[in-house]
């Protein structure tokens, strides 16, 4: 099956009067019709701006410098601001970690939702409330028809979620990406957000990106995962292949951290220390300040993204020396 959506050598530059911040820095995937591929990192690993430049929403002082993003075999990046206002929230959607930054406190949900439809689609007004009641029975909305008439702030954390991931499937997107759709939420809510998540998914096949700082999220939900350091991929696997053989000295980190799942399996100590300025990154590798594997010449060179195994990309040195040694 074809990607639908490829991200190719991506970067994406902040020109600050500090220096430039290279936010997202050479940063590839793609994603099939379907499938739910994590995006894991802290905050400032360059997550959310990948996102951000896929919906084309970055603003100045940001651009993307490099790379380019496919969305069905045609470059996003060549689209006029027009044809990418038709494609965002009818083709590729987008949820947040705070329902407030989508929804708008000062309309009810139904003419927001109307609003968006009608955007997107042509139809009467009748035709897009029905719609409406449709998407919050979809997600879940006890009384759809009577909560349309109500205020975003009228809704717990949990229901406010439900309504912006109707928002967003409004228009029946090919891709939906959700940026830290649950961070907010309570743990039991958080569960529900997401099976409602992979629930829809099912039934409307679409393409998730589920960009979270949690690895739990992702043994959750996803099917591949791409950890993000200091704006670079340095790992990237199935899901699975990641759990049970993580090769990353930062993924260690990061599985050490997780509360309940691998702790007796392997001890894994949370990481230490914080994530990088990125206007004056190291010299080699960018995880070397924090890592307790580096060596000489981790502080020397930036290593190359490459493949260990099947499908298992991971970015660090440990792996090119033991090549070496093998084949000295
Ligand atoms: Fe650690 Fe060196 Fe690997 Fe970077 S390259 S993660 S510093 S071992
Ligand atoms: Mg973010």
């Amino acid at each position: 099956q074809e990607p639908i959506l490829s991200v190719n050598d991506l970067h994406t530059q902040f020109h600050t009067k500090s220096g430039v911040v290279k936010a997202v820095d050479g940063v590839s995937f793609d994603i099939k019709p379907g499938e739910t591929l994590g995006i894991v990192g802290e905050s400032g690993s360059g997550k959310s701006i990948t996102a951000m430049s896929i919906m084309r929403l970055i603003k100045d002082p940001g651009k993307i410098a490099k790379g380019d993003i496919m969305f069905k075999g045609e470059s996003l990046l060549s689209k006029s601001n027009r044809e990418m206002r038709a494609i965002r929230g009818d083709r590729i959607s987008m949820v947040f970690q705070d329902p407030m930054t989508s929804l708008n406190p000062v309309f009810t949900v139904e003419k927001q939702m109307v609003e968006t439809i009608r955007a997107h689609r042509n139809v009467s007004k009748k035709e897009a409330i029905n719609r409406a009641v449709e998407l919050l029975e979809l997600v879940g909305i006890p009384s759809p028809r009577s909560r349309l008439k109500s205020y975003p702030h009228e809704f717990s954390g949990g229901m406010r979620q439900r309504v912006m991931i109707a928002l967003a499937l409004s228009c029946d997107p090919e891709v939906l990406i959700a940026d830290e759709p649950t961070t907010a939420l309570d743990v039991t809510i958080q569960a529900q957000i997401l099976e409602l998540l992979q629930r829809l998914q099912k039934e409307l096949g679409m393409a998730i990106i589920m960009i979270t700082h949690d690895l739990g999220v992702v043994a959750e939900v996803c099917e591949r995962v791409m950890v993000m350091y200091a704006g670079k991929p340095v790992e990237f696997a199935y899901v699975h292949e990641l759990f049970d053989h993580p090769k990353h000295p930062y993924t260690w980190g990061l599985i050490g951290s997780i509360p309940k799942i691998v702790k007796e399996k392997v001890r894994l100590e949370p990481i230490q220390g914080l994530p990088p300025d990125l206007r004056a990154l190291p010299k080699g590798c960018s995880f070397a300040p924090r890592c307790k594997h580096a060596m000489d010449q981790c502080l020397e060179v930036d290593p190359a993204l490459r493949e260990e195994s099947e499908d298992h990309h991971v970015r660090c040195l440990l792996y090119e020396e033991k090549e070496k040694a093998v084949t000295s």
